[in-house]
């Protein structure tokens, strides 16, 4: 039986905190891991952003919010629920325009009032003014007690509204120029659409840690629209076709008084590309091209790899569903060892990566998961998941299986082990609770009660992603971003 270690996160020489969030301010961390979309010069914005916002539920389920622009006021409304239970057809119908945006809330700490979701409102001497966020700033406390102390009022918790007062406090005499001048001051993670009654910005921070992509739409009348995502399985939904990501630190303005493009780009800051890696291995839903790769492609290689660092012999090699599924694919066709459904999920419960007491997340396991006993009854079984955070999962999924039947269990995970936490806008929990970074293989092996115990290398991670082949030749060599399985956090690493 091969041997797996890792290194726990006391032994990394990375700093295991961006600089910006060394002090107290800290605690206001775990807020969002969304979905954003924009769409522009479409008749029928509002229906085409409800759908790009549908496609990605995975990213948020907490709340969601649209806003519209018919050239003369933004429209908008937001509220705590799915996509489907926000937007009532009425609803849906009087947020009209040719341009919107929207936003899908993922939370699991501060407040649940509406001034939580997004995308926020305001007025400003300029006009009127939307924006949605996915990501994390890391000085927005810093940036927020200034501007308390100059007498600024804020509404929410979210940093997000810092943004607003930035641009409202700006005195260019320009929306893009105040953004631009905005967006200079913060730090961290941002994929941002931003909304004015006549123009929309898309905009990606210089790291480019969350996705932010480009399609194109084709009106009923003829002409041309656009809209960015989070993720391209909103373009498939709404018919548009994928051109290319919004680059890191680069901001496109749609302006309709334009002709000929009818969106510039501006690149406000150097780039220094360094986008997420979690989004393949967990966040992103397989369908979409994220970083000018396909997830299920990534997901799979990364299967593959596991065979090849781990050769097992066992019966048969069953995901954990869903995002298991591609990587134990990968593993049954490099081993030759059966692929099976072993656990069938009930799609009807949310995830458990977040639940607030461990009495819930244990419930919450088994509503969700369920084995066939018939199936794997005396049988040795290769699991594939795709992280071990808690433990309490894996050793939820482990003991259910072994109440089923199961002989051997060896469970194997397509990514290294997490432990770090993510400062960028990714809910992961605190350090002291991610099993992996305090405790050793064999005893995070032993706390979750299996046979066998072992995770994909940081270097197989890497070779996954760059044996799929990519989209777009612009971003065929990436750094990404790992530190939640290394600790090297961006601000160490770009000082
Ligand atoms: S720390 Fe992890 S989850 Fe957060 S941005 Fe980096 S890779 Fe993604």
């Amino acid at each position: 039986m091969p041997s797996s270690t890792y290194t726990p996160i006391e032994s990394s020489t990375c700093s295991t905190k961006p600089k910006a969030l060394e002090s107290s301010q800290a605690q206001s961390l775990w807020r969002e891991k969304c979905a954003v979309v924009g769409v522009y010069n479409a008749p029928n914005a509002n229906v085409l952003a409800y759908y790009g916002l549908f496609a990605m539920q995975h990213r948020g389920q907490e709340a969601s919010g649209i806003a519209t622009s018919n050239t003369q006021k933004i429209a908008i409304y937001k509220k705590n629920g799915l996509v489907t239970q926000v937007f009532e057809p009425e609803i849906l119908a009087n947020l009209v325009g040719f341009s919107a945006i929207g936003h899908n809330r993922y939370s699991t700490a501060g407040e649940e009032s509406i001034n939580e979701c997004q995308p926020i409102f305001a007025r400003y001497s300029l006009g009127e003014i939307a924006i949605a966020h996915n990501g994390n700033l890391t000085n927005a406390n810093t940036i927020r007690e200034s501007l308390t102390k100059e007498g600024s009022i804020f509404q929410s918790y979210l940093d997000t509204e810092v943004l607003i007062h930035l641009i409202a406090k700006s005195q260019k005499s320009t929306l893009s120029e105040r953004i631009i001048e905005s967006i200079c001051q913060i730090d961290g993670a941002f994929a941002l659409v931003i909304l004015s009654r006549t123009k929309m910005f898309a905009i990606r921070d210089p790291y480019g840690l969350r996705p932010l992509s480009l399609g194109i739409i084709e009106n009923d009348d003829g002409t041309q629209g656009y809209i960015v995502a989070s993720e391209t399985s909103a373009f498939d939904l709404v018919g548009a076709r994928f051109v290319r990501d919004v680059e890191p630190g680069e901001m496109l303005v749609f302006d309709k008084q334009a002709t000929n493009p009818t969106y510039k780009s501006y690149r406000y800051k150097a780039p220094t590309p360094f986008p997420c890696v979690f989004e393949y291995v967990y966040f992103s839903r397989p369908d979409s091209v994220v970083f000018s790769r396909n997830v299920y492609e990534v997901r799979k290689n990364l299967g593959k790899q596991l065979a090849r660092e781990h050769t097992l012999k066992a019966d048969m090699v069953i995901p954990v569903p869903d995002s298991g599924v591609a990587a134990a694919l990968g593993y049954a066709k490099e081993s030759g060892i059966d692929f099976e459904l072993g656990i069938i999920r009930n799609h009807y419960v949310g995830r458990t990566f977040i639940e607030p007491t461990q009495q819930a997340r244990e419930l919450k396991v088994k509503l969700k998961l369920n084995p066939i006993a018939g199936l794997i009854k005396d049988k040795d079984i290769i699991v594939i998941d795709d992280s071990v955070v808690r433990g309490t999962t894996s050793k939820q999924i482990i003991k259910i299986l072994r109440q089923a039947g199961a002989r051997k269990i060896y469970l194997l995970v397509s990514a290294p082990p997490t432990i770090a936490p993510c400062y960028y806008g990714v809910d992961t929990p605190e350090k002291e609770q991610l099993i992996c970074a305090s405790h050793s293989l064999k005893e995070v092996q032993s706390f979750i009660g299996a046979d066998y115990l072992g995770f994909l290398s940081l270097e197989g991670l890497r070779k996954s992603i760059e044996s799929s082949a990519p989209i777009t030749q612009a971003q065929e060599k990436l750094s990404y971003c790992q530190a939640c399985f290394d600790g090297c956090y961006v601000d160490s690493i770009h000082k």
